[in-house]
């Protein structure tokens, strides 16, 4: 299983619009921060999205993501949703499978309706197939289990990718996990978590609660996300030498493989392999 986190900054981004902090002005690559998300690729060559931030698009190029064989939400936060009208050019062959939680998936029927409403011939939509699920699903050799979680208030859900040796999962925007997803996380191979920044904030993980949570769910090795521009890249990296824990920041365009041996941290997403055959118009 290969994962490339496709965007880990907070709902703003960084640069924020109008900021002019240290970390927005920073010259270091990985201090810039699209919204929040992550594509997994599984050994059978399975094509997995969570989530379409404003970004999509941007992120979609730059990995050089050419087909999706599933799309999941963890919530319709807009820094989480916005940008689902770019998955259009993946959906031509046929309608893509989007899952999620039952509020996931009423907020998109509602504020995507031009994509259910019948409209004139020609004019360009997404295909996409949205269904609510509570348990597991399966995408070929991988089972995605949902890890439902508290973001403030809001019911949202996490995500567990499992196939032979490799379990990834994916927990963003969580300020409480209950101990039934920790049974779920527990000894992954990966863990991507939202930790926003060092001061406490009422619906998301601080740095210190991501790391106790870290701990709780005993991954062999964990990575902080949906990060914002009160730290540095450094800065965040050097918080997480001190936990003595296997934990780093991701940045964008970070690739991780599972089993650890294929990590490919420093990847330049310009040089990938990836070749996109030509699709029909
Ligand atoms: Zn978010
Ligand atoms: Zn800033
Ligand atoms: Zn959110």
């Amino acid at each position: 299983m290969r994962i490339t986190v496709l965007g880990s900054g907070t709902s703003h981004g960084i640069p924020v619009v109008g900021c002019g902090c240290a970390v927005c002005r920073s010259e270091d690559p990985r201090d810039k921060r699209y919204r929040a998300s992550v594509f997994i690729e599984g050994a059978a060559g399975e094509n997995i999205l969570i989530d379409t931030g404003p970004e999509f698009r941007l992120q979609a190029v730059r990995a050089r993501i050419c087909r999706l064989d599933a799309l999941f939400y963890t919530h319709a936060h807009a820094d989480h949703l916005h940008g689902l009208d770019d998955v259009r050019p993946l959906t031509q062959d046929g309608p893509l499978p989007v899952y999620g939680n039952p509020a996931t998936i009423e907020d998109i029927r509602e504020r995507f309706r031009y994509i259910f409403e019948e409209t004139q011939p020609g004019g360009g939509k997404p295909k996409i197939a949205p269904s609510v699920v509570y348990g597991p699903v399966v995408v070929g050799g991988l089972t995605v289990t949902p890890v439902p979680a508290q973001h403030g208030t809001l019911d949202i859900y996490g995500w567990k990718m499992a196939e032979s040796g490799a379990v990834f999962v994916y927990v963003t925007d969580a300020s409480f996990i209950p101990d039934a997803s920790f049974d779920l996380m527990r000894g992954a191979d990966c863990l991507l978590l939202g930790a926003l920044r060092a001061r406490p904030h009422s619906t998301h993980f601080s740095f210190d609660q991501a790391i106790e949570a870290v701990k709780k769910a005993a991954v062999k090795e964990a990575y902080l996300t949906h990060l914002c521009h009160e730290h540095s890249h450094e800065e965040i990296a050097a918080y997480c030498g001190r936990t003595g824990l296997q934990v780093l920041p991701a940045f964008d365009g970070m690739r991780i493989g599972i089993p650890a041996s294929t990590h490919s941290f420093f990847e330049n997403a310009q040089s990938g392999e990836r070749r996109c055959s030509v699709r029909r118009e």
